[in-house]
């Protein structure tokens, strides 16, 4: 199946969020396709750094603002309509999930409401970044969209998967009751160059204790799995998604499910490093086992990850092993 690309040359895209790690490859190729980008962001846990590339690009316009107190409407690259909105702003790291539980849900919530609410005014395309999060420790594996989930809700991860559950909720409420053009996607465990080194997420954790040399941190027995998905095949996903007319939910990820002990051995073997693994606590909720059901992005959107996971890998501990020297 092929979809034709409804977004790109002359098309006005705001991308709330835009110099975070996912949401700043996702400008990237955007820009590529020839739209015009409206990058909004606080700097909580996004970076300028992110897209400093576009700083001087005629046709990309970074914004800081808290969108969670309004939208900056005044701001001249707010004054033109847009003609798609994606909202993919929030923090999104265990870490973030205790320092910042109060950000995370508003920025789920009433941000997302501000968002909708512009997008029905610009009659936008909007596009809800949901997440694997929503299925909370599943009881159905791998998880497909019609699963409801096993979330806690007073938990402490329940800032980010109820947040994000309120925003499909609303999402699918402009969309049936105001015939707002919507898709959500939920997006899987991604990683890839730009995730910040200390965000407490097994990826960038393991990745920069390997390069130190120091201990690999695996929480519990490390027989949690997760499944991996390499940035660029996350934004071909999500770009399959906004070209097409699908409401969602619809998964997107890899079905390269692993241990995160085996994850903590690869990254020690792919960096080459003298680091030994070590087993410390378990975190609250930490779901047992993760791994989407592609069969909806497959048949609705034709997608399919295409990086192996060692190649994405290798890309990212490239990254860091820049930045960290970079940064030494
Ligand atoms: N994890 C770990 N050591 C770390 C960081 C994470 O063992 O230093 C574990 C974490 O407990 C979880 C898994 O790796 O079981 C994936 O964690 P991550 O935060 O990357 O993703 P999420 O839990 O949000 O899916």
């Amino acid at each position: 199946m092929r979809l034709e690309q409804r977004y790109g040359d002359g098309h006005r895209v705001l991308v709330s969020g835009g110099a975070g790690f996912v949401p700043s490859h996702l400008v990237d190729a955007l820009i590529a396709r020839g739209c015009t980008v409206v990058a909004v962001d606080n700097f909580v846990t996004g970076s300028k750094e992110n897209v400093a590339h576009l700083a001087d690009h005629p046709r990309f316009t970074l914004v800081e603002a808290d969108i969670t107190e309004a939208l900056p409407e005044d701001h001249p690259a707010f004054a033109d309509r847009f003609d798609a909105i994606l909202h993919m702003a929030s923090p999104a790291s265990p870490t973030d999930f205790t320092t910042r539980p109060i950000e995370i849900l508003r920025v789920g919530s009433v941000a997302t409401l501000y968002l909708l609410e512009r997008a029905l005014a610009d009659g936008a395309r909007f596009i809800m970044a949901s997440t694997s999060e929503a299925y909370g420790d599943p009881q159905v594996h791998p998880q497909p969209e019609s699963y409801w989930g096993n979330v806690n809700p007073v938990g402490v991860r329940g800032v980010y998967d109820e947040a994000k559950r309120f925003s499909e909720a609303a999402t699918m409420a402009y969309h049936r009751s105001r015939g707002l053009d919507v898709g959500i996607v939920r997006i899987f465990n991604t990683y890839g160059p730009r995730m910040r080194p200390d965000d407490g997420r097994a990826v960038p954790t393991f990745i920069s204790q390997a390069l130190r040399g120091q201990p690999v941190t695996v929480h519990g027995t490390g027989n949690q799995t997760r499944s991996l998905c390499y940035i660029d095949d996350l934004v071909r996903g999500i770009l399959l998604l906004l070209d097409s007319t699908e409401t969602g939910p619809i998964n997107c990820g890899t079905e390269h499910e692993l241990s995160i002990r085996e994850l903590a051995t690869k990254i020690i073997e792919l960096t080459g490093s003298s680091s030994e693994v070590v087993f410390v606590g378990r975190t609250a909720d930490d779901p047992e086992m993760r791994r989407p059901d592609l069969t909806l992005a497959r048949t609705r959107l034709g997608f399919e990850p295409v990086v192996p996971p060692d190649e994405g890998l290798r890309r990212t501990i490239e990254y860091f092993r820049r930045t960290m020297l970079a940064s030494a």
